[in-house]
């Protein structure tokens, strides 16, 4: 609830924000060839893939004519064509990752699998982008790119296997690979087996790179090999696996048994007394490759969170018009379901966090754009100083150290270094990467369930404006595919704890002061100080056993690391969102557009940043209290429990000097009673020595959420008078 003298002097959102301020907001209003891209996507989005969804096409997983007609609007929209450079039919320059993150906000939008069934191909041809040969590259990108008259080839990537082989543990690999001949001085001959588990695309791909293990002593470890539908031996596409999700993609139990030339390694490889040695372990390109791919899939996520604002709104506001008892003109009439306090304050919870997990996803995929051009002068570095193999890994070591030395200023000439600015960026992307994946499609699934269930009923129906409840199901594929949240988890709690990341986390807090300084209400200060008892908590949990003296923060133990890692995203999450925030007041007055309706705007995006602060404040509140004092035993009413407990005999002796310190004591602490009986509770309360930094923490923390409930009421006052279009502009 919201005064009315507050609610006179409060700028409030006037429209849903559209693209001039989503330009803003994930940095890309000078870029025309993605305001084009979007547009252009949007449009497949829009219109053949949401009539599709409309049709029903979702109700069957097989692969359908109508739906493969997606494929050609994909090309012809340019959608295919954005993962290749100019020269092999693509139309952007440079790094792509925004752009990829772009089009598959805007596909998502409207149905993930649609966003799949294209990220997809990408995801076939990613092997041979980030580590095949110049020749691999040319051929295959240039065969997969579209153009007038030419059907494009398609891929799939084949890793995951039926059980019980590659699933979450990528290392178990049942498919093999062997030499099938070796003519004298020629090219030798492999003889590859592999069956897929779960393939998109396999319905129609032209090719497929397969990961495989070596069954042969004549081939040194694992490697990635290119497939095509043409080779000789089998190449069958399966049964299509009975998903319940993603339905506009295929996805099917693939078996390839064929004999393909070496030259397939992706990669290349070499010869070395006899034995063919691949230049890259299945695992070297599989980190490459997923470490850019998430974060497309963490953003489809988020653009179901957003994409569910309007449909709830416009539901809400038009709940009793029909009705006798709702007049037009009145409340009821034009506000509906709005009128309850709890209805408009879950959406305002539904928005944040979709803001939240936008903000961070393409702050990762922006970091990924600065970071690509940057990798490949590293290993131009590395090579021109002739680093190679074990050494490679000795020298990215002391890089980090020098990096850090950087950091803290005791090494300026660093500056334009390209090792250490390599090494930094990379140390976030190392984080940033799962970090989206695991929050945005984790803890968005969470957040489609609320946004479903505002819509009532109709929100597990076809009918549903929006196809919210296909969203929510399919965002649970989100959060497994491409490595489950296990995976992501696992990865953060190594990434996490590098110092290079953490010196810069530290710089982060600093930040967030700053921030919170000039714009009191962002919330920014509350992320400060959760920021703060995450790094304590953490520090704390690297040097501390539990009851036991067991090593608490330890790959083994998840229950420790995973929890802390999910902390740590609620914090990324909510800066990313403070940071664009910053952007919008900084950049927005330069669009005449928005002149008049931004500071509503930035009222609004300010309270969005106070409550998702809060909440992960909250969190990590939560979360860090339970790891710091879980771990320890609580004390019992036996003799050590007691020990630190008064003894009733010794407060009455010293009532004659301290009078009144029996009855004192008793408010304040543990007393045992002459007869041996004591409060009746589960013991002695546990005392914080060694833990009164984190108890400090932990009380700031509380008094931080200071007007965050304040900005959550405006917020939800803001959506019962924004306007929102007649109707969505996709059918239902
Ligand atoms: C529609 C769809 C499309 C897909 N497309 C592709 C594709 O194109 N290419 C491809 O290769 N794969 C694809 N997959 C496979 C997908 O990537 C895997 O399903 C996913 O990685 C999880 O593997 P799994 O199903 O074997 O789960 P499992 O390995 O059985 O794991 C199940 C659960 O057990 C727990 N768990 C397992 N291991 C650990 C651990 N070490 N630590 C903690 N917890 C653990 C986790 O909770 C995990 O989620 C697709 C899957 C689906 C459903």
């Amino acid at each position: 609830m919201i005064t009315a003298a507050a609610q006179s002097q409060t700028e409030y959102l006037r429209a849903l924000p559209g693209d001039d301020v989503r330009q803003i907001l994930w940095r890309f209003a000078d870029r025309y060839d993605l305001h084009m891209l979007v547009q252009s996507v949007r449009a497949v989005a829009r219109g053949p893939v949401a009539r599709l969804v409309a049709a029903g096409a979702r109700n069957t997983h097989e692969w359908t004519a109508e739906k493969a007609s997606l494929l050609e609007a994909f090309d012809e929209s340019g959608i295919t064509g954005v993962f290749m450079e100019p020269a092999e039919g693509g139309f952007i320059e440079g790094p792509k990752n925004l752009a990829l993150a772009l089009v598959a906000f805007e596909l998502a939008w409207v149905d993930a699998g649609a966003a799949t069934g294209s990220l997809a191909g990408c995801l076939a041809l990613s092997p041979i982008h980030e580590r095949g040969t110049p020749e691999q590259k040319e051929l295959y990108m240039s065969r997969c790119a579209p153009g007038p008259g030419k059907s494009p080839w398609r891929g799939a990537f084949c890793l995951t296997e039926p059980i019980p082989y590659v699933g979450v543990e990528t290392g178990m690999l049942g498919g093999k690979v062997r030499i099938a001949e070796w003519p004298e001085g020629g090219e030798p001959i492999l003889h590859v087996e592999k069956r897929g588990r779960f393939i998109t695309n396999s319905g129609f791909a032209n090719f497929v790179t397969a990961a495989v293990d070596s069954d042969d002593a004549r081939i040194k470890g694992s490697c990635m090999v290119i497939l095509e539908e043409g080779d000789s031996g089998i190449f069958d596409r399966g049964t299509p696996a009975r998903k319940l999700v993603h339905q506009l993609s295929s996805t099917r139990d693939p078996i390839f048994n064929l004999k393909v030339p070496a030259s397939r390694i992706v990669g290349g490889y070499t010869v070395k007394d006899g034995i063919i040695v691949p230049r890259y372990s299945h695992g070297e390109i599989i980190e490459a490759v997923f470490r850019r791919t998430r974060v497309t899939v963490a953003i489809m996520t988020s653009a179901k969170l957003l994409s569910a604002i309007e449909p709830v709104i416009r539901y809400h506001r038009s709940r009793f018009r029909g009705s006798s008892a709702a007049h037009p003109g009145s409340p009821r009439y034009e506000l509906g379901l709005q009128l309850k306090e709890d209805a408009v304050q879950r959406l305002v919870d539904v928005w944040a966090a979709g803001e939240a997990s936008a903000s961070l996803g393409f702050a990762a995929a922006r970091l990924f754009d600065e970071l690509d051009p940057l990798e490949k002068k590293k290993d131009e570095v590395l090579a021109e100083r002739g680093i190679s193999g074990s050494a490679v890994l000795k020298t990215r070591r002391q890089i980090g150290r020098d990096a850090v030395a950087f950091l803290q200023g005791q090494r300026p000439e660093l500056a334009d270094d390209i090792l250490t600015q390599y090494a930094i960026l990379d140390s976030v992307a190392n984080v940033l990467c799962p970090a989206c994946k695991l929050w945005n499609t984790g803890h968005g699934a969470q957040m489609m369930r609320e946004a479903v269930s505002l819509m009532g009923g109709y929100g597990i129906t076809e009918d549903c404006p929006g196809f919210l409840g296909h969203k929510w199901m399919d965002a649970q594929l989100e959060a497994t595919y491409e490595g489950p949240e296990a995976v992501q988890r696992r990865q953060l709690s190594v990434t996490m704890v590098d110092e290079l990341f953490l010196a810069q986390f530290r710089g982060w807090v600093r930040e967030m002061r700053e921030i919170a300084n000039d714009r009191p209400g962002t919330g920014a200060c509350a992320l400060a100080t959760a920021m703060q008892m995450w790094v304590w908590t953490l520090r704390h949990l690297l040097k501390t056993t539990d009851a036991d003296g067991e090593k608490l923060y330890q790959g083994a133990r998840q229950g420790v690391t995973f929890p802390l890692a999910d902390a740590l995203c609620w914090l990324l999450a909510s800066r990313s969102q403070i940071l664009d925030l910053v952007e919008l007041e900084a950049k927005g007055p330069e669009n005449p557009a928005l002149a008049e309706a931004l500071p509503g705007l930035v009222q609004f995006f300010t309270d969005l940043c106070h409550v998702q602060a809060a909440r992960a404040a909250g969190e990590v509140g939560r979360i860090c209290a339970e790891l710091v004092f879980g771990f320890n035993r609580h004390p019992a009413w036996d003799t050590e429990g007691c020990a630190t407990c008064y003894q009733a005999e010794d407060l009455e002796a010293m009532e004659s000097l301290i009078p009144g310190i029996a009855s004192l004591a008793r408010g304040y602490t543990d007393v045992i009673e002459v007869d041996g009986s004591h409060p009746v509770k589960a013991g002695p309360c546990v005392r914080l020595t060694g833990l009164d930094e984190f108890a400090r923490l932990r009380g700031r923390l509380d008094g931080c959420l200071t007007g965050s409930q304040l900005a959550h009421d405006r917020a939800a006052e803001a959506l019962t008078r924004v306007m929102i279009p007649e109707a969505l502009d996709y059918p239902a």
